[in-house]
């Protein structure tokens, strides 16, 4: 069978399908009469036994791995505790409560009661019942759980078939057994995509009804090069992509070979090539590649896959490894970008109709001032061991350029007056990834130091158009006339007061325009680290003057299919 979708990381890749299907949980919580008292405890006890048997399961699965094993005990303790079990036959026999919402009610309860504790450890327990309760309700009802700690002893290589992926789901991954995914929904610019593509995961999107059309077990070669998926596919076709899985990797290993050379035109013209990063596990790559620097370090996935907030120690252990892992070169922190599509499990988030416009990203940081202080103190110590320059997301105003500079002279002068070492002259910039922001670029370069155009917001909010919205994704392209001569505008606004302007967005990695990019006159391009090879090969082969003869071209065209025509022809 061949099904087709969308590429996130291109390549090839091969494993036994792995299908996950997750439940939403609706609590029944009406009342049960006397007589169902009984039924409704034995309901829960046998869920209980099973939930206990699986933990154990897990336990021994996860036994080569200290921490996981630690972890499952952890569960297995609290499961055990006499009261958990007597509590909740309680709350059926005398509240008269289904079993499902007897268990979620004594869950609650207890996560108030430690919330209220100030201790992170403590605190990191509320989680663990929350997954225990999770299993425990699922097992009520019957219904499945994906337990990817499951996977760890697997001695077979795995594709994951879903129909989407959270980015905290990607992040615990093992990839020495998971090679891939495939999911129904999802976008390229969604940050689980983004996060796929750090992790070199040759994995695709919106394919069509794929969580029905698989089996586990089944046999997949993702063809991330054409966009194919081959289920159980014979012999022959099976080791014709081992052979072209093998020269990729000799091709792959030949781009490398431009690592040291400079990203320059034929003519002359110089760009600079960075890197975007998650976490630090990515930066063992960005130098392999041959990155110049770090052009975006996504630091809110630091905040990922944990119980707590990490500590100001904490991330200033993360900024000064890379900052000497980067050896001099530089590295642009942004702060912490929450909401939107990424949240954390022990934050509280309002439930809001359009979380992109809403409660997220330095919008925040009014409220909750304790997150950026941490943050920018940690960012300030190891700016003292390398360069380092900060960038604000999802700017809208000079109001907001006020506030953020005022809380950084704020705890510059903090450091000072505890002798704390820190780079005085730290460079302050801002994304270019809203409309507004567009408009007043010109005053905002005369606040800060530096840009970086964020296309994956710009473009959905020129467009109005959601970047993970799958029935409007037809709509969502960069590579429009609106966007293209709004980025005209930037870059020419922000280059006559003489400050730089560079793309981090996904439009940056895409080899299309990588032309139409250079004629710009970009400072810099950052993008995902596998991507620069390629970027390189491309800018080291073109002419400045042409790739600006190429731009006004496109500027003038009317629609996205004459911009399209022109670049295929390029
Ligand atoms: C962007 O919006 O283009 C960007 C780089 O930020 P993020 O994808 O993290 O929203
Ligand atoms: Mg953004």
């Amino acid at each position: 069978m061949l099904l087709n979708g969308t590429i996130v990381y291109n390549g090839y890749s091969f494993g036994k399908a792995f299908i996950i299907k997750e439940e939403d949980i609706v609590i029944n919580k009406n009342n049960i009469n006397e007589n169902q008292i009984d039924i409704e405890i034995n309901n829960f006890l046998n869920s209980y036994k099973k939930t206990l048997k699986q933990l154990k399961d897990i336990r021994k699965l996860s036994s080569k791995n200290n921490d996981r094993k630690l972890l499952f005990d952890g569960y297995i303790l609290i499961l055990k505790d006499k009261l958990f079990k007597k509590d909740i036959i309680n709350l059926i026999k005398n509240k008269l409560l289904y079993a499902d919402s007897a268990v979620n009610k004594f869950i609650n309860k207890q996560i108030k009661c430690i919330n209220k504790i100030d201790n992170i450890y403590i605190k990191e327990r509320a989680n663990d019942l929350m997954d225990i309760s999770k299993r425990l309700i699922y097992n009520i009802k019957n219904i499945k759980l994906i337990d990817f700690n499951c996977l760890n002893n697997n001695k077979e290589n795995i594709i994951i078939i879903s129909k989407e992926l959270s980015p905290s789901q990607i992040v615990q991954f093992d990839l020495n057994i998971i090679k891939g995914f495939i999911v129904e929904n999802g976008s390229i610019t969604s940050h689980s995509s983004i996060i796929s593509k750090s992790l070199e995961l040759v994995s695709m999107i919106r394919v069509n009804n794929v969580t029905n059309l698989v089996k586990n077990n089944d046999n997949i070669i993702i063809d991330g090069i054409k966009g194919n998926i081959y289920i159980n596919p014979n012999n022959k076709i099976f080791e014709k992509f081992s052979k072209k899985y093998n020269k990729l990797i000799i091709k792959k290993k030949n781009l490398l070979k431009l690592r040291k050379l400079p990203a320059i035109t034929y003519d002359g013209f110089r760009i600079k090539l960075f890197a975007n990063i998650g976490n630090n596990n990515d930066i063992n790559n960005v130098l392999k590649y041959g990155a110049e620097g770090i052009g975006l370090y996504r630091t809110e996935f630091l905040f990922m896959d944990r119980n707590d907030f990490p500590s100001e120690n904490e991330q200033f252990s993360f900024y000064k490894e890379a900052v000497e892992y980067m050896k001099g070169k530089l590295v642009t922190i942004r702060t912490v970008d929450l909401g939107g599509d990424k949240f954390l499990s022990y934050m509280n988030f309002p439930k809001e109709d359009v979380p992109f416009l809403g409660w997220r990203s330095i919008r925040i940081y009014r409220d909750r001032k304790d997150i950026l202080h941490t943050q920018l103190k940690a960012i300030l110590r190891a700016s003292y061991f390398g360069k380092i320059r900060i960038l604000f997301p999802m700017i809208i105003s000079m109001e907001e350029v006020y506030f953020l500079k005022d809380e950084i002279n704020y705890i510059k002068k903090d450091l000072i007056k505890n002798n704390i070492n820190f780079d005085e002259n730290i460079k302050i910039g801002a994304m270019i990834e809203t409309p507004s922001a567009a408009i007043i670029c010109s005053h905002l370069s005369e606040e800060l130091d530096f840009f970086s155009i964020g296309t994956n917001d710009l473009t959905q909010f020129v467009l109005a158009v959601d970047r993970n919205n799958i029935k409007v994704s037809n709509l969502y392209n960069p590579l429009c006339p609106s966007v293209l001569n709004l980025i005209k505008y930037i870059v020419n606004s922000i280059h006559e007061k003489n400050k730089k302007i560079g793309i981090c967005g996904e439009l940056a990695s895409n080899l299309n325009s990588v032309k139409l990019l250079l004629g710009l006159g970009l400072d810099e391009l950052s993008m995902n680290i596998s991507y620069i090879p390629n970027v390189k090969k491309i800018i080291r082969s073109s002419y400045y003057t042409s790739c600006k003869k190429l731009l006004d071209k496109i500027l003038d065209q009317k629609t996205n299919k004459d911009i399209e025509n022109i670049l295929n022809k390029y």
